[in-house]
């Protein structure tokens, strides 16, 4: 377990201005008026976690919004951080910012103490964008890096989508192109997912918008790779691209299955073999941060915590391999694996990666497991074939 001494922090910020079309995140675009509540109660959760004695390397505020925190909140919440917990000198500290919010201004106030942003500027073309009700332009994202910059940030994401309602070919290598333009440090490219509950789902279920094409998607995920093979980035993950030393350390945390707390209204959290989950709405998220006694829970509960559930040996060694072959450069290591379980992959899963390696899906590079480029389309496939192991 020695591998698991560094952990990571989430901290969720569930107020958005509007609702974009294809969003199913736990946030909110009418309690705003909460904010400075939910500050407090933010920090009375990080103040609240017993007998936490480990040390953080990674910070990262998702939503929902966070830049609609001003940066005193911003700074109220990571001087709770730091006071609470241990971190690394290196602090990787990630903030998520609708590009309309990156002014002049907010950026040079964050710089203080933010190393690294994450712009979500999803398309370039206007279509899109409205398609997706985002209240920003691209402009917004053109104007959100060079202040960005001027700010002193050497960390910048652009996030994009792929694989959307009426999007060409044509549409989507504009997009990149855009992207490329403004020279980021790292890139985040999801394909659309239609969640039930969505506006976006629903035009589509009514026809009032044309069914992505999934073999569509898979072109413009090749040609993704293709174009940043060609601008020098790394593919280092499934759906992540970075220049070298920019990798997302805070995902890293993730896809490598090692621990980390959740914290906000809805955050996810995964420590000591329980995965917690808080409560949904900012108001009884608040509700049951204020005047907190000494917190009787357990760690890695919080007053916050909804559910905890157990993480069984099979679900955590499935999870560990499933996150671990996602990072395609790293691969999953034999060492690693044999360090936190007392087996050898190898050995256990013997017959599928035998099967797997046949197929042209699987590969073994010294220490490592690793997807071929095959893989990648299909990377849930292969995935299956260690969970219906263990299941047996
Ligand atoms: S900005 Fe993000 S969290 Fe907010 S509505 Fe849009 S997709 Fe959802």
């Amino acid at each position: 377990m020695g591998r698991q001494s560094v952990w990571s922090l989430y901290l969720h910020i569930p107020f958005c201005a509007t609702r974009c079309t294809y969003c199913a995140f736990n946030t909110y675009t009418d309690r705003h008026a909460l904010l400075d509540d939910y500050v407090k109660a933010i920090c009375s959760e990080i103040g609240s976690l017993n007998n936490f004695n480990h040390r953080i390397h990674t910070l990262y505020f998702g939503g929902g919004t966070p830049s609609l925190l001003r940066p005193f909140q911003l700074e109220e919440i990571i001087s709770h951080v730091l006071i609470n917990f241990t971190y690394s000198p290196s602090l990787e500290i990630t903030q998520e910012l609708n590009p309309r919010d990156a002014t002049e201004e907010y950026l040079h106030a964050i710089r203080k103490y933010v190393s690294r942003i994450s712009l979500g500027m999803q398309s370039v073309n206007p279509s899109e964008l409205q398609m997706f009700s985002r209240d920003h332009e691209h402009s917004h994202v053109v104007q959100a890096m060079e202040y960005a910059r001027q700010a002193g940030f050497d960390n910048i994401n652009l996030d994009l989508i792929y694989g959307n309602p009426g999007q060409t070919l044509d549409m989507w290598r504009d997009s990149l192109h855009a992207a490329l333009e403004l020279d980021p440090d790292h890139l985040s490219m999801y394909a659309l997912s239609l969640e039930n509950g969505t506006e976006l789902k629903r035009r589509v279920t009514y026809n009032e918008l044309p069914l992505p094409d999934p073999d569509l998607a898979a072109d413009m995920y090749e040609l993704a790779s293709e174009m940043m093979e060609q601008a020098g980035f790394t593919q280092y993950e499934i759906s992540n691209w970075a220049k070298p030393g920019k990798e997302c350390l805070h995902n890293i945390q993730y896809w490598k299955n090692l621990p980390y707390l959740g914290m906000g209204a809805g955050a996810h959290g995964y420590a000591n073999q329980t995965r917690t989950v808080n409560v949904m709405k900012p108001e009884i998220y608040i509700e049951r941060l204020k005047n907190l006694p000494p917190n009787p829970l357990p760690f890695p509960q919080t007053p916050a915590t909804m559910t905890a559930e157990p993480i069984d040996r099979q679900t955590d060694m499935f999870e560990t391999i499933f996150t671990g072959l996602r990072l395609l450069n790293e691969g999953l290591s034999l060492t690693a694996f044999e360090e936190r379980y007392g087996e050898k992959l190898e050995a256990k899963f013997a017959d599928e990666i035998r099967r797997l390696t046949r197929m042209g899906l699987l590969w073994q590079d010294g220490d490592a497991l690793k997807l071929t480029k095959a893989a990648r389309l299909i990377s849930n496939r292969v995935f299956q074939e260690f969970a219906v192991e263990e299941e047996t």
